[in-house]
């Protein structure tokens, strides 16, 4: 499925709003969900343009990083240290069937840590 970002068609912002929309109280997540909207208008409170219209931006994902550096490492480090503490009792063990494993994400870590040290070089 592709993705759109929704813009202003006169100054490109994406904080347009969308009303005269009707919407149906959900049960389940305790809010208004949007039903329909038999007559669309949007407004933007950028340019405080008023349109029947609004641009759609296909989303090019290859340009949006869907990861933080910061939480890839720390994520990994908690990986790597419940490996140690659940599966090898507490030290690093060549012989545990998750040492490949341990090992791979070891070197994904060097990788990052290269990484994060180019772009703050
Ligand atoms: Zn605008």
């Amino acid at each position: 499925m592709l993705n759109y970002s929704v813009h202003c068609t006169k100054c490109g912002s994406e904080s347009v709003v969308m009303y005269n929309a009707i919407c149906r109280w959900d049960k389940d997540n305790q809010k208004w969900e949007y039903a329909v909207n038999y007559d669309t208008m949007y407004q933007c409170p950028d340019c405080h343009n008023d349109s029947t219209e609004v641009e759609e931006r296909e989303i090019n994902y290859k340009d949006v990083p869907r990861y933080s550096m910061p939480s890839v490492h720390s994520n990994l480090v908690t990986v790597m240290n419940y490996i140690v503490e659940s599966e090898m009792e507490g030290r690093v063990d060549e012989e545990d069937s998750y040492y490949p494993t341990y090992r791979a994400l070891e070197d994904l870590l060097e990788k990052i840590n290269d990484e994060e040290e180019s772009i703050n070089a």
